[in-house]
């Protein structure tokens, strides 16, 4: 997560949907389109062979990224060298399990950085299903919270899809972000490096960006008019597992606003940075009122031990979840009443 004072402009002018994707999008299998309440029990078939991914291998790759910080000056920041290993070791353990990976390099002021793409071979391209994160940390500490809870619950995710050998309906991308925290560089390099066809082609992106913090909230993106059947799909997820989300603006703080602003239907999940949680939402989730969600964001203290795993656990289902469900995702479906 960006900081507020850093973040590119919020989504303004263009709201004209793509007439196909906003009917298919529409289309998603709620019990009634016309409920402003999605019934939870029915978001798709898919999703319930989705796997329960354990947390452990989630923290393993977390203590990978700990440990590749420790060895180069205590953070993962762009043109440093731990972000470079970071890229590297995420690429190996996709290009391991079949993905087809690409590294793409650009220009910052702290010198080069690099985004990683991975996509799953097959699936209708021009319906394109694409989740990511940031990889980079902040020069001060190694970025365990944010992002390397994203990254991680992201690879992890990806390499069981992988595991499971799908042939989805639809074409599986995921992105690793550099330079997020230098103001959403890396994800903003990629999308203007697409071609109108291939932004029309982007179907969904779903951003994951701080899922473990350590006094959690469990958030989801309400700042993308094109994203709401995106918004309600994670809000449901959240409701199957028990956990009242709030909606929050998260105002284009992170890497999906890029994608926003081309019109692609956005939408992710935070469990909070230095805002504090309010009475009414400890009440609900059971945490501290009036402390920060995360006291170590953007700090050298945002390592190993700044991570809340019970809610990195269950982000990381619903990570699954979610792409278990939008990978074989009908976007040609029948029209359907929007509003
Ligand atoms: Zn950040």
């Amino acid at each position: 997560m960006t900081p507020a004072r850093t973040r590119i402009a919020a989504l303004t002018g263009v709201a004209a949907l793509l007439a196909g994707s906003a009917s298919a999008l529409s289309g998603i299998a709620l019990s009634d389109p016309a409920s402003a309440q999605p019934d939870p029990g029915t978001l798709s078939l898919q999703e319930d062979a989705a796997p329960d991914i354990p947390v452990e291998a989630v923290v393993a790759h977390l203590d990978e990224l700990q440990s590749i910080a420790d060895a180069n000056g205590g953070n993962r920041s762009t043109g440093q060298r731990g972000y470079e290993a970071s890229v590297d070791y995420v690429q190996a353990q996709l290009d391991a399990a079949g993905f087809v990976t690409e590294v793409q390099s650009f220009s910052t002021r702290a010198g080069t950085s690099y985004n990683l793409i991975a996509d799953w071979p097959g699936g209708d391209t021009t319906s394109t299903v694409m989740m990511g994160g940031h990889l980079d940390s902040v020069d001060e500490g190694p970025g365990i919270n944010d992002n390397g809870t994203g990254s991680a619950a992201i690879l992890t995710t990806a390499l069981a899809f992988a595991e499971a050998n799908p042939a989805p309906a639809n074409h599986v991308r995921f992105g690793f972000w550099g330079a997020e925290e230098l103001g959403l560089l890396g994800s903003t390099h990629y999308v203007d490096s697409l071609s109108a066809t291939q932004v029309d082609d982007l179907a969904a992106y779903f951003n994951f960006d701080m899922l473990g913090s350590p006094n959690p909230g469990y958030f989801v993106y309400d700042d993308d008019a094109n994203g709401t059947a995106l918004r309600d799909s994670l809000t449901a997820l959240y409701d199957e597992a028990g956990i009242e989300s709030d909606h929050i603006d998260v105002d284009g703080r992170s890497d999906h606003a890029a994608f926003m602003q081309r019109d692609i239907p956005t939408a992710g999940t935070f469990s909070g940075a230095e805002g504090q949680m309010t009475s009414a939402q400890a009440a609900k989730w059971g945490g501290q009122a009036g402390s920060a969600f995360d006291p170590c964001y953007h700090a050298a203290c945002d390592d190993i031990d700044n991570v809340d795993t019970a809610a990195l656990d269950l982000n990381t289902d619903l990570i699954a979840d979610t792409l278990w469900a939008w990978a074989d995702h009908d976007f040609d479906g029948g029209p359907t009443s929007v509003h």
